[in-house]
């Protein structure tokens, strides 16, 4: 069974935000407009944030940088103990799934996620004409009042399953990937089975520049960042 995780390499991201721009198609995320986003409501699954990398010793400066952030996938997940109805559950697989017709947006969840990638949908989700007529009808428009998040692209996996399976073969690396993986120009982000010793994400995640974010917080996130630090980029 497959542990799937994700690897961002700092040194190669350079913060062009295509990994945003895709996952919003890919997921039907609605704009939301310049009114909600005034308020602070505008949804995005995938987001750059700010970071600081170094600079704690004396005469260090620091290294500011913008960093994706999509959902952690967290191995042990505060968002999904704290959810009355089991909307939100983690899958054998380690994906953490939100079941929308389940959610009675109640939020706990989106204040237990310390790395606050969760959103609630405050109005009827709506796209610009003709945009709408490029929904994708792999992902369900989410409607008003429920918390929605990044699924790691969950229907990708079920359509590379469903290829494997008719070609009669096992699924390889590569065969799932989440748009904004696929979507880099930098090749900064790497997916894939983290308890396969062989697959790319699994080694890097082994580098030395590897570190997760609040990691002391024990959540144990399946997103692993390889920060630029002193070796320019080599793992
Ligand atoms: Fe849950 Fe937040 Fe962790 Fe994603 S990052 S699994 S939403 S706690």
């Amino acid at each position: 069974m497959a542990r799937w995780g994700m690897l961002i390499d700092l040194d190669r991201c350079t913060a062009c935000q295509a990994c945003v721009v895709a996952c919003q198609v890919e997921n039907n995320v609605s704009p939301g407009g310049a009114d909600q986003a005034e308020l602070g409501r505008a949804i995005s699954w995938m987001r750059l944030v700010p970071f600081q990398e170094g600079g704690h010793e004396h005469g260090t400066r620091p290294d500011l940088r913008l960093v994706p952030l999509p959902c952690m996938h967290c191995e042990k997940p505060p968002c999904t103990k704290v959810c009355p109805v089991k909307a939100t559950q983690i899958d054998h697989e380690g994906l953490v799934a939100q079941v929308y017709p389940r959610c009675i947006g109640c939020r706990y969840c989106t204040t237990a996620c310390p790395y606050t990638v969760r959103h609630f949908n405050w109005k009827r989700p709506e796209w610009p004409q003709p945009m709408e007529q490029g929904l994708s009808p792999d992902v369900s428009v989410r409607p008003k009042g429920v918390v929605e998040k990044c699924s790691f692209c969950h229907h990708r996996l079920q359509q590379a399953k469903d290829k494997a399976r008719a070609e009669n073969r096992p699924l390889r690396e590569g065969d799932y990937q989440p748009a904004c993986v696929e979507t880099c120009p930098a090749e900064a982000m790497v997916f894939g089975d983290l308890d396969d010793p062989r697959s790319s994400v699994s080694r890097l995640s082994e580098s030395p520049r590897a570190f997760r974010l609040l990691e002391e917080l024990g959540t144990k996130p399946k997103v692993i960042y390889l920060s630029k630090g002193a070796w320019g980029g080599e793992v």
